[in-house]
């Protein structure tokens, strides 16, 4: 069958090629693949900045954000042949470690993990793939193409449920969250604000496409630049961009009792002049968290298809920029300033 595969860790690689049909012992559940989101990760990946393939195997498959279609499935199971899942990306490492033993892969405390189409194990670009039925979760079918973006919202549905365990410390709930980023992941973390009641604002430099319109049919506000010290004093603020100049100033942003979440993950090797003792001050002084957050495990992957049910539809669908089918890949590697998520088709969609 045909799969998009590159050497890691050696840029210009990505090609389409033929790879062999899914082995029986990687599970009880064929799915046919039917759509992969593109990410920065991937784009990481294709550029030879990192990745790693199956143990004596050269190539890998690449792609971690999946839609499928189950084709067989064990009887005395949950999911039936034509089920709409996404399968889960972190596998827990061999040892197991205490968390990933407890089913916390996403908080694996030895670097063991394995993650389809990153590190280890083939990913999703590609016609079937076979899983344990303990690693895909079920989609509404009624979503459609949209749960192509289930995987991108657990991660914020996991960076919420941590900042949700923060507010408890305070009588005072939160009002206003500030959304660092307009791409996936910060739209659907904006979403998720929403659906907690939050006045969301979110920030992004893009002044044209459809970011801002997506804000604000959310019911959110756009801004395409930092607000000024003391306009805007957010209660929470989740950090997509990675880019230092932004985390620096989200951390500072936040009222008192603030919590910043730092999702972005940023390049190294470019230092910058910070007065950390400044920073300290104002942290310690106001009660602020700040914390760093990655990975999801199966209950994020829950509460993420969750809020995907409850959201718009239609909504959805928009943050669904460009579809590349499987044949002409080299287009969805490529980013427009139109573009939230690009998207892979492999099969036709549902
Ligand atoms: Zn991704
Ligand atoms: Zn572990």
């Amino acid at each position: 069958m045909r799969a998009l595969t590159v050497v890691p860790e050696k840029g210009g690689t990505l090609s389409l090629t033929d790879v062999a049909e899914p082995a029986a012992e990687e599970g009880a559940v064929l799915v046919d693949v039917v759509a992969v989101g593109v990410c920065g990760t991937d784009a990481e990946i294709v550029a030879g900045e990192y990745g790693e393939a199956p143990p004596g195997e050269d190539r890998l498959v690449l792609g971690h954000e999946s839609l499928g279609r189950v084709r067989e499935a064990p009887a005395d199971g949950d999911l039936s042949a034509g089920d709409l899942v996404v399968a889960i990306v972190r596998h827990p490492d061999p040892v197991p470690c205490e968390n990933c033993a407890a089913g916390q892969w996403d908080m694996c405390r030895n670097g063991r993990y394995t993650e389809h189409g990153i590190k280890g194990i083939h990913g999703f670009m590609r016609e079937r793939y076979r899983a344990a039925p303990d690693r895909l979760v079920r989609v509404e079918p009624d979503l459609g193409l949209a749960g192509v973006l289930l995987e991108p919202a657990s991660i914020v549905a996991k960076a919420w449920a941590e900042i949700d365990r923060f507010t408890e410390r305070t009588v005072h709930r939160p009002r206003t969250a500030l959304v660092t980023g307009a791409g996936p992941v910060g739209l659907l973390g904006a979403l998720l604000a929403v659906q907690r009641g939050l006045e969301v604002h979110v920030l992004d430099r893009a002044t044209e496409g459809p970011k801002p319109d997506l804000v604000r049919e959310l019911g959110g506000v756009y801004h395409d630049r930092l607000p000024e010290a003391g306009e805007l004093a957010p209660d929470v603020v989740l950090e997509c961009t990675g880019a230092p100049e932004v985390v620096l100033a989200a951390m500072a942003t936040t009222t008192v009792d603030g919590i910043t979440c730092l999702t972005g993950v940023s390049s190294p090797g470019r230092p910058r002049r910070v007065d950390l003792g400044g920073l300290n001050r104002e942290l310690v002084l106001q009660n602020d968290i700040v914390f760093g957050t990655v990975n999801a495990n199966r209950g994020h992957y829950t509460a993420a298809a969750d809020a995907l049910r409850r959201a718009d539809r239609a909504w959805l669908d928009r943050l669904l920029t460009r579809r590349v089918p499987l044949a002409e890949f080299a287009p969805a590697f490529e980013r427009g300033p139109a573009d939230v998520k690009v998207v892979l088709e492999v099969a036709p969609p549902p």
